[in-house]
């Protein structure tokens, strides 16, 4: 790797040869600095050599007051209410296509940094970014209030839907691109201005895509960037007294941080998108290859490091033994393509951080403990990497810890169900409500089911597959608000009604 060039930017050599200078500074004003307390800085680490990437600038909370100053003032003179809709919507598309100009290298450096596959961050989260940025890039002159007819024949009363104004983005680690774009394009769209906060542990793509911001034309201020950890940018921004709203995903414990830093503060809006347990049901009516295909690849799909994994799947006892040999085979295929990242048909590469590893590994190692059966996988990684390879247990009970708590790894759990009524019972009993998924064949079961379950997000005989015009979002402990489709849109305005009185 080259030597550093400045605090401010890094050159990297990316493992395909292509050679790529990244910021690693505070974006703000449309310019990268060095944090007002220079010495404060973090490094990001290589999850396949576990070598540090480089140094990146910690903002502290005086860099999240300048940075927050900015907002404001873009908010009130060329952004929000005084620029125009159709601007702000040619802006989005500008940046989606400049994101599909850089795809690949985006690709690589997301790669670099969080350890999933190029092929998976190029032709998955980068293409769904850019289609989440022109989604949004035609709702900009959509956003429209209501008249509304009162028995007061002398006034009219209509909805002026204005945007929230600061908004802080507070976003993880395992999808950085596309969180990024799930979180800035309907914020920008509405007209809030924005300050994004990647994830320590990912904080490359967010700052790249700073160049682009800039590149394709956004006033200073209006997106400021700045990498930092929870505990110092993360708080600092929940609790400032100037922040109009606070936008967030990642686990719930933080998300239950910044809804009391929130309500201690000034009560700003928050929007959480937060973990999950998700439960897959098998019914002995489905196609059971394609149901063994969705499972794996519900759980194994980003190492299981996914919000809404189907970590826990129900297979009818009819059909349990033949199920689970399927699950078993499709595994064992899935892990002998588990390796190098920039290796074209790698599946899955390794996990983001030596935490995350090690978090996992005490979960399989507990399922062991607690008498599970693990069927594929089950043993540790001797090599270099935060590898672990995929891990499906059967004979599980509900008091387990692998049945219970969220892991955020490849593993899964399996049981059985004799009646309906207890796949719907098992299903629903978790703290979390993000996503469930069916298999079956029989149109009134689905419906019966779908009802009964207790989730944000069902998939019937599919698994995971998301689009940008859809809601997502959780039920009970698994968020607050939704994401993508016209509901983003309405989470980042406010509605101001108007009483006029003509007569
Ligand atoms: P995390 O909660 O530790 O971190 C997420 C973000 O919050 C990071 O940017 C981090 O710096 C910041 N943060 C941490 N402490 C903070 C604090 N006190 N105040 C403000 N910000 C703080 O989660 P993670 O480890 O990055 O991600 C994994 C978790 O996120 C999993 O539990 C997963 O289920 C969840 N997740 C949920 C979704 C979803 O859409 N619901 C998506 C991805 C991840």
């Amino acid at each position: 790797m080259a030597p550093e060039t400045s605090s401010i930017f890094h050159d990297l050599q990316l493992p395909s040869g292509r050679r790529v200078q990244v910021p690693t500074g505070l974006f703000i004003d449309n310019t990268f600095h060095l944090a007002v307390e220079p010495s404060e800085t973090f490094e990001t680490i290589n999850p396949v050599t576990e070598a540090p990437i480089c140094s990146v600038q910690l903002a502290s909370e005086k860099d999240v007051d300048i940075a927050v100053e900015s907002s404001r003032k873009a908010f009130e003179t060329v952004w929000g209410v005084h620029a125009k809709p159709t601007w702000r919507g040619q802006l989005l598309l500008r940046l989606a296509d400049l994101m599909e100009r850089d795809a690949q290298s985006l690709a690589e450096l997301e790669s670099l940094d969080n350890g999933k596959p190029v092929s998976a961050a190029r032709d998955f989260d980068i293409a769904e970014s850019i289609a989440c940025l022109r989604y949004y890039g035609g709702w900009t002159d959509k956003i429209a209030g209501q008249t509304i007819p009162t028995d007061d024949l002398n006034k009219l009363a209509y909805t002026l839907h204005e945007p929230i104004g600061v908004c802080a983005q507070i976003i993880p680690w395992n999808y950085p691109i596309q969180m990024w774009a799930w979180k800035t394009a309907p914020a920008l769209a509405a007209g809030c201005t924005v300050i994004m906060k990647p994830s320590e542990l990912t904080p490359l793509t967010a700052l790249k895509l700073c160049e682009l911001i800039v590149e394709a034309g956004f006033p200073p201020g209006v997106l400021n960037c700045l990498p930092s950890t929870g505990p110092i940018g993360g708080a600092a921004l929940s609790r400032h007294m100037d922040v109009d709203k606070i936008a967030f995903t990642g686990s719930t414990a933080t998300g239950r941080k910044i809804l009391q830093e929130a309500a201690q503060s000034n009560l700003k809006k928050v929007t959480l998108e937060l973990g999950g347990k998700s439960p897959h049901l098998i019914f002995a009516s489905a196609d059971l290859d394609k149901a063994a295909e969705q499972a794996v690849l519900g759980i194994m799909f980003n190492m299981g490091q996914d919000c809404c994994a189907g970590s826990r799947i129900y297979a009818e006892a009819s059909i349990y033994d033949e199920f689970i040999e399927k699950v078993a085979a499709r595994a064992k295929e899935f892990s002998a393509k588990v390796g190098d990242p920039f290796a074209d048909d790698t599946q899955g590469g390794p996990l983001v951080s030596a935490g995350q590893r090690d978090k996992v590994w005490g979960y399989i190692q507990s399922g062991i403990n607690e008498g599970a059966k693990a069927m594929v996988g089950g043993k540790g990684w001797d090599g270099k990497g935060f590898y672990l390879l995929p891990t499906v247990f059967t004979d599980i009970k509900p008091g387990m810890k692998i049945v219970k708590e969220e892991i955020f790894g490849p593993v899964v759990a399996i049981g059985k169900f004799e009646t309906e009524k207890e796949a719907i019972e098992l299903a629903n009993a978790t703290t979390y409500g993000l996503a469930a998924g069916i298999q079956s064949n029989d149109h009134r079961q689905i419906h019966r089911v779908t009802s009964a379950l207790k989730a944000g997000t069902v998939w019937v005989n599919q698994y995971g597959i998301l689009h940008n015009n859809v809601p997502f979002g959780g039920y009970k402990q698994s968020g607050i608000g939704r994401e993508l489709g016209s509901y983003a849109i309405s989470e980042y305005t406010n509605v101001k009604a108007v009483h006029w009185n003509f007569s």
